[in-house]
């Protein structure tokens, strides 16, 4: 990651209207429904009374209002209000304007990995517009009023926004009160385009690896007082110097004793949780590192070795720039300014050029659409709450065979998307049943979804806990 410079961009007046208009539509909508009691159901007749308010069609048919009942039995049924992701327009999010612009900063690059984005690259929000995850449950309420602000936004790969960030957004509050705001929490994810990220990540040259560099000058300067400067020459001369949570030097076992009774510190670690939620150190991503690192350490040997010309001489000051984090536009340039600063201040180390990723291989965590997150949930019924090996499934929006019409007590019941997922899905429809699963459910366009739970009844089967 390297820092994108935010370029100014002002939106046509068209554009700036509707994004305020929008927001607070949205703000109007939720405040109308916040007054309403626990475990009423929202029908089809409260929704044709908010839109004759004034409403519009597409925010209040995609409004979200529930009792959850949460996974923890010993905790109370919620009230939830929100908006599923078909909420939000993507004609004012990611309009052509603004896509060009964030594929123009981010030299068509991903802002989080740092590959370069062709087709594939889509507009996605910092803070997650429909909710973010916390400990398996989505907080609906979080982020809507962030959905078209362009301090949000940010230009990234399908793998980055879909696979791994999704609707992670960890943070820490400021104050130990509960946060009512993004003013009040600090984000524990790097912004690339609002902070230097080399503050908190940076790579090995040698394995391409992301390493927590924010922690690790932390523990130099906690175990052997030194100052910044001092621990960035020490960890640029020698990559020995890089401790490892995985390793088993001496400085690699006195650095995972620190980090044993130095939990806040890890906690606090901005780079290490954007390594983390990022999948920075994805052994498929590593590799393309360490490639795009062979191709430049030939090129630096070859500059090194030949006689000084004009072409030569055009390659170093190429090499130079890089180094001085003055070529943004290249893949993977935050791994080429590390290992261009290593291979200058010694150049007689032995560098394997054969080396592989040392992170295990693992399964891509699954992609899960927003639409599916946002949008599908368990119901049940009253009298359907000693059930044990089935549970409804519904999609949150006027559609919705079942969430339309039930006008009596029901709660929700958040979708465990890592235990579930295999869960064969049966489909009762016409008079007969056929079976599906989420992995085609995930694979489905948005209206073949809403037809789906539009025109049948649609559960799960699995071995689920009774919660009467
Ligand atoms: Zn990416």
């Amino acid at each position: 990651m390297i820092n994108i410079i935010n370029k100014a961009i002002t939106l046509n007046a068209d554009t700036q209207v509707k994004q305020k208009a929008a927001v607070k539509q949205m703000q109007d909508l939720i405040a109308d429904v916040s007054t309403w009691v626990k475990h009423k159901v929202l029908t089809n007749k409260d929704r044709a009374n908010l839109e004759a308010k004034g409403y519009a069609r597409d925010l209040v048919n995609n409004l979200v209002y529930l009792t959850e009942r949460p996974s923890s039995q010993s905790s109370e049924d919620s009230h939830v209000t929100g908006f599923t992701i078909e909420a939000f327009d993507p004609s004012i999010y990611a309009s052509d304007e603004i896509y060009q612009h964030f594929t123009n900063i981010n030299h068509h690059k991903c802002c989080w990995c740092e590959r370069k984005v062709a087709s594939d690259g889509i507009i996605s929000h910092f803070r997650p517009s429909y909710g973010r995850r916390e400990n398996g449950q989505l907080q609906r309420l979080a982020y809507y009023k962030q959905a078209y602000n362009l301090d949000n936004l940010m230009f990234s790969c399908r793998e980055c926004s879909e696979h791994y960030k999704s609707d992670r957004f960890p943070t820490i509050e400021k104050h130990q009160a509960k946060a009512h705001g993004i003013d009040d929490e600090l984000p524990l994810l790097v912004n690339p385009y609002f902070e230097q990220p080399r503050d908190f990540v940076r790579f090995n040259p040698v394995t391409a690896e992301a390493y927590p560099f924010d922690l690790i000058c932390q523990f130099y300067k906690d175990k052997f007082a030194l100052n910044q400067v001092d621990i960035v020459t020490k960890l640029q001369s020698d990559i020995g110097n890089i401790p490892s949570i995985n390793g088993c030097s001496d400085l690699d076992k006195e650095y995972q004793q620190w980090l044993k009774s130095s939990i806040s510190a890890q906690v606090l670690s901005k780079g290490s949780t954007t390594i983390d939620v990022l999948g920075l150190n994805r052994p498929s991503l590593v590799r393309q590192r360490l490639e795009v690192c062979k191709q430049y350490r030939a090129i630096w040997l070859a500059s090194n070795s030949e006689p000084s010309t004009p072409e030569t001489n055009k390659i170093k000051q190429h090499l130079e720039n890089i180094a001085n984090a003055e070529a943004p536009e290249l893949t993977f340039s935050a791994l080429l300014i590390d290992a261009l600063c290593y291979w200058q201040l010694d150049n007689n180390q032995d560098w394997d050029s054969d080396h592989q990723p040392t992170v295990k291989e693992e399964i891509a965590p699954l992609a899960i659409s927003p639409l599916l997150r946002s949008s599908l949930i368990y119901i049940v019924l009253d009298n359907e709450l000693s059930l044990k090996n089935k549970r409804r499934i519904i999609q949150l929006n006027n559609q919705d065979l079942l969430y339309s019409s039930t006008t009596g007590k029901c709660v929700f019941l958040p979708i465990d998307w890592n235990n579930d997922f295999s869960n064969v899905i049966k489909v009762h429809e016409n008079n007969h049943t056929w079976e599906t699963s989420f992995s085609e459910l995930n694979a489905s366009r948005a209206t073949a979804l809403s037809s789906l739970f539009a025109n049948a009844e649609v559960w799960a089967e699995g071995n689920y806990c009774s919660i009467s």
